[in-house]
């Protein structure tokens, strides 16, 4: 079974039980401030989920795109790391704006995967919100899930809202074990557990209250129905392999960066892990684009310039030095033109914004890396220009100037520490760390984003070109680029 044909038996399935088919929306949310990316399949009717928007159906069915790289549920820097997460995903799912609510969405969610798709019913463990024993009973009683199948798991699992404002709800999940060899080993892992154990497959959301700003929870005007279950995942378990990335959605792409970098999988778990980083933010990059965001310092755009550069960087770790992402998304097109037509009809503009932005960033780089080069010659001949360095150790890079390259020039950090590795030279990164959080104070105190301008007019003046890095601490991720 491949990935088009298991987004399309759900479909197909819900359409039988008189859902509505309804396309994904753009992967940018209309008129929601709040949210940088849709990151489900709710997002686009959250305002029928409210009541402030009426439909004419009352039950459908969606494929989502989907980014998760930013805001409440980023899983940018997993990517690489787990067999499951990826930045850009699609998630199936079911809905019923006040139709049908617990039951009938458990009952369907069963009959899919079981009878569907096929899963067997022995690996599948369900779980539900600890305060939830209607669905606990309904698992139990109706279903047939034996108890020690079916655990109660606290808020951060099974608990789900959007983002910190606007619908939510308690949760049940269906999840397979994958077995020991996929596990952490800990006494404790079970259910819930962070590892690939136990691949979290479908989220049925109960939806029932709307949290404002100040956190009040006020119940919905109709208990409904919000489902997500990861295409990715479910043919990982259906093509029996270990992890989504040997899937056919991804392969073709992992293949590409092997022929690109003339390196084979599982080489080294430095290869495996960037062939996965570039997989699977060359769809990313696609996607995004295709929706029309562009790489830029800002918003929306820096996230997908903070995207584009992770797999940049990744690729430079296997010896991928010259531009290369627009062969990767070239790759993306072939395997899912079919289903998003979108990505065909903006190819051309999609290939060009890509290679632009890699030849810049390797720009970046090289501007980096010179002044990087002063920088180490200088601690070489103990010749330390004021203002460069503050640091007494001559075999040390001060904080400030790290902070200067990457906060300036853009420059990756982990460049940084690839290239003094066998230098015996040392990174002051508590310097680091203190110039950041003073960078921090003071953008703090310019309240939002006022002081930026006048930063950058200042800087620009004097001839330095600069790239503001400022979004990393509003997308809430802690990586440095
Ligand atoms: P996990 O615990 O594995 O991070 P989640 O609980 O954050 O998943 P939900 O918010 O419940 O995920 O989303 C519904 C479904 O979407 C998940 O059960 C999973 O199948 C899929 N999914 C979520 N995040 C990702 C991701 N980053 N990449 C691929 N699929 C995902
Ligand atoms: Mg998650
Ligand atoms: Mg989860
Ligand atoms: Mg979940």
């Amino acid at each position: 079974m491949t990935g088009n044909d298991a987004r399309k038996i759900f479909i197909d399935y819900f359409k039988k039980h008189n859902h509505q088919y309804v396309r994904s929306s753009s992967l940018v949310p209309q008129d929601d401030p709040t949210l940088l990316f849709v990151n489900a399949g709710m997002v686009q009717f959250k305002r029928v989920f409210t009541g402030d928007e009426k439909r004419e159906y009352s039950t459908a069915v969606t494929a989502q795109k989907c980014v998760r790289a930013g805001g409440k549920h980023n899983d940018l820097e997993n990517v690489g790391y787990t067999a499951r997460h990826h930045t850009f995903f699609e998630m199936l799912g079911n809905f019923s704006f006040g139709d049908y609510f617990k039951e009938k969405a458990i009952d369907f969610g069963w009959d899919l995967l079981t009878n569907g798709y096929g899963f067997d019913k022995e690996k599948l463990w369900v779980s539900v919100f600890h305060e939830d024993d209607e669905a606990y009973g309904i698992w139990r009683d109706q279903v047939g899930v034996p108890e020690e199948r079916i655990v109660r798991l606290g808020e951060a699992d099974n608990f789900w809202s959007m983002g910190d404002t606007g619908p939510c709800g308690p949760c049940s999940e269906i999840h397979i074990d994958r077995g020991e060899a996929f596990g952490c080993g800990a006494k404790e892992c079970a259910v819930g557990c962070d590892c690939d154990r136990w691949l979290e497959l479908w989220n049925l959301v109960f939806m029932q209250f709307e949290r404002d700003e100040q956190g009040n929870m006020t119940p919905l005007p109709k208990p409904s129905i919000d489902t997500g279950l990861g295409l990715e995942r479910v043919i990982s378990v259906l093509q029996g392999v270990p992890t989504n990335y040997d899937t056919d959605l991804f392969v073709p792409i992992m293949e590409k960066v092997g022929e690109l970098s003339n390196k084979k999988r599982h080489e080294s778990d430095q290869v495996e892990v960037a062939m996965k980083v570039i997989a699977d933010h060359s769809r990313a990059t696609a996607f995004l684009i295709s929706d029309g965001v562009l790489p830029s310092n800002e918003g929306r755009g820096y996230v997908l310039r903070r995207i584009m550069r992770r797999a940049i960087r990744y690729g430079r770790s296997i010896g991928l030095v010259k531009p290369f992402m627009h062969e990767t998304v070239q790759t993306v097109f072939k395997i899912m033109d079919q289903a998003y037509p979108e990505l065909k009809e903006s190819s051309a503009f999609i290939l060009n914004v890509v290679k632009n932005e890699e030849e810049k960033f390797l720009e970046t780089l090289d501007t980096g890396m010179k002044l990087l080069e002063a920088t180490l010659e200088d601690i070489k001949s103990g010749d330390i220009k004021s203002g460069d360095i503050k640091s007494n150790n001559h075999s040390t890079i001060s904080g400030e100037v790290i902070f200067k390259l990457y906060d300036t020039f853009g420059f990756p950090v982990d460049i940084i520490e690839d290239h003094v590795k066998d230098m015996q030279i040392n990174l002051d990164m508590d310097g680091f760390d203190r110039a950041m959080a003073e960078q921090k104070a003071r953008s703090r105190s310019t309240k939002k984003f006022t002081g930026v301008g006048d930063a950058y007019k200042a800087l620009t003046s004097q001839g330095v070109k600069t790239d503001f890095q400022g979004y990393d601490k509003i997308v809430g991720t802690s990586e440095v680029l």
